[in-house]
């Protein structure tokens, strides 16, 4: 169930035609994005943004609180993708589904606080594909959560893509 769901959201991503290339001539750019993002959601710790040279897949490891990127990947999408995983595991802890509701809801939030992106064309394609996501992530809507993980006890989580 969980990774059916998965491949429909990277099925979306990747019609969006920028969003697999390398929008950024360093990780930097990726990286900027990022802190922009957990400013927004008020994230205690900004992950580390790191290069990643090989592997199929860009991922956030929840261990050592860092994001590891694909040089095709060092674009705003990605970052924003990525980041809301960061977002997702602060407010709601290890998830089964880690592209669940919660998180295509504040990754929704980023792609649209960005500015880069039209709400309606984000919106509708979302819907286009058929992906649920709650409305009801905007760092508004979250504050008053409190986080899962204090930076002292992030060593005994385990790793999530
Ligand atoms: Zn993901």
């Amino acid at each position: 169930m969980a990774e059916r769901r998965s491949d429909r959201v990277y099925g979306w991503q990747w019609k969006w035609y920028h969003w697999d290339n390398q929008q950024f001539n360093n990780v930097d750019g990726a990286r900027r994005w990022v802190k922009w993002a957990m400013k927004k959601y008020k994230v205690a710790g900004v992950p580390t943004v790191r290069a990643k040279v090989k592997g199929q897949v860009s991922f956030f490891r929840p261990i050592d609180w860092s994001i590891h990127l694909l040089k095709h990947h060092w674009n705003v999408a990605v970052a924003l993708h990525e980041s809301a995983h960061v977002i997702h595991f602060y407010y709601y802890g290890d998830n089964d589904d880690p592209h669940d509701e919660k998180w295509l809801g504040i990754f929704l939030w980023l792609l649209i606080e960005s500015g880069l992106w039209p709400r309606e064309a984000i919106l509708a394609s979302v819907k286009k594909n058929n992906l649920t996501y709650s409305n009801q992530m905007s760092p508004a809507a979250i504050k008053r959560k409190h986080p899962c993980v204090t930076f002292k006890n992030l060593r005994k989580k385990k790793g999530s893509k």
